[in-house]
């Protein structure tokens, strides 16, 4: 998983003589759904054959090949974001199949390109969850709405949990309540370390924490401030379940804070937009404001679709039907997926993309899409 601390492992290779390979592709089976990317990712490495120097060529030529293998290969797996790092001299290698588009990019250097994959990093909350219980704890990671399981804390000490009966069958009560605190402050303890340790190597946005009520208050007791603080919000939990169960229990209180950072966007996108502020709303003028190069965040209401046309020869993207291409005079054709196109032109243009999940219900007033506009 695309993570701070392996962006910065990434961020100080350093190949002196090296050559690396770094490829972004936009993937995404909507706006390819032929498959177009094969075609872009040839005419890239020919266009990087042409314009290497051939020594570095030699170097370079069997990571374009394992690259392009890759991704001929791989077609049926893919999401929207395709990001290949290689570098076959020093036996290098990195793939990372995201959820997010990415902008097409094919670049030889001596240190992998991992500007865009720092900005998808910077521009995506993440959230971290830990699952807590006297003798165990799990870290999780929610980063573009996946979950990714980091590591588990097992304490095998903590006594009452593998005799016969289990915790709350032990003999003798107070004495057992003593120890058991004991072991099981020192586990927390453990817990709490591995906890802030993560927390500072990782760009955390919020922490989120489960499991037994009783587990998490004595946890909560313990924690300093500065981490306490940090926490949103707790909820009921089981050792047991497996990530996607962990997401789904903790996700009514995820999307509380996403409401919130939702909320925000959209009052400020259509406040922009009402006082003709460096905005737009609505697919005509988001498609305008595309085409000019001019989106600095894009922002519509998840599930929204658009059809439209498209010019065979320039691409230009319309939602009139006209016969011929105002700007080349070429044929347009019907396309389904215009959002998937626009999405795509914005991230181009290093826009950012806002979806909004939760916060829809005064875009939708205004047309479900809009775009905060960089001049
Ligand atoms: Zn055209």
């Amino acid at each position: 998983m695309l993570n701070r601390e392996e962006l910065k492992d990434l961020s100080e290779i350093q190949g002196k003589e090296n050559y690396y390979v770094s490829l972004y592709l936009n993937v995404n089976p909507v706006t390819n759904p032929k498959g177009e990317y094969v075609l872009h990712l040839k005419n890239m490495i020919r266009e990087v054959s042409e314009n290497t120097e051939k020594g570095v060529y030699r170097k370079i030529k069997s990571d374009l090949e394992k690259i392009s293998a890759y991704v001929t290969s791989n077609k049926r797996e893919f999401r929207k974001g395709l990001v290949l790092l290689s570098s076959e001299e020093t036996g290098f290698w990195r793939e990372y199949n995201l959820p997010v588009p990415v902008k097409n990019l094919l670049i030889v250097d001596n240190t992998p390109y991992i500007k865009p994959l720092i900005d998808i990093v910077d521009n995506n909350p993440r959230y971290l969850i830990l699952l807590v219980e006297k003798d165990e704890a799990r870290i999780f990671v929610v980063h573009l709405g996946e979950i990714v399981e980091y590591g588990e804390i097992k304490t095998e000490d903590v006594p009452g949990k593998h005799k016969k009966g289990g915790w709350f069958a032990l003999a003798e009560p107070h004495y057992q309540r003593h120890i058991d605190y004991h072991v099981v402050g020192l586990h927390l303890k453990e817990v709490i370390k591995k906890l802030e340790s993560f927390l500072s190597a990782e760009q955390i946005d919020l922490v989120f924490i489960g499991g037994s009520e009783e587990a998490v208050t004595m946890f909560k007791d313990m924690l300093p401030e500065t981490v306490r603080n940090r926490i949103k919000a707790q909820f009921a939990a089981e050792m047991f379940l497996n990530p996607d169960e962990v997401l789904k229990r903790a996700e009514p209180l995820l999307s509380v804070y996403e409401a919130e950072k939702e909320k925000k966007i959209v009052d400020e996108l259509i406040t922009r937009a009402l006082k003709g502020n460096q905005a737009v709303l609505g697919i005509e003028d988001v498609i305008g404001a595309a085409m000019e190069g001019k989106i600095h965040k894009l922002v519509f209401v998840k599930d929204y679709e658009a059809s439209g046309f498209k010019c065979v020869n320039c691409s230009l993207l319309s939602v009139r039907n006209i016969p011929k291409c105002p700007y080349c005079g070429s044929e347009m054709e019907p396309i389904e997926y215009m959002v998937e196109l626009v999405v795509q032109r914005a991230v181009e243009q290093g826009a950012t993309v806002e979806v909004l999940a939760y916060e829809t219900a005064s875009l939708k007033e205004k047309g479900n899409i809009g775009a905060i506009l960089r001049f």
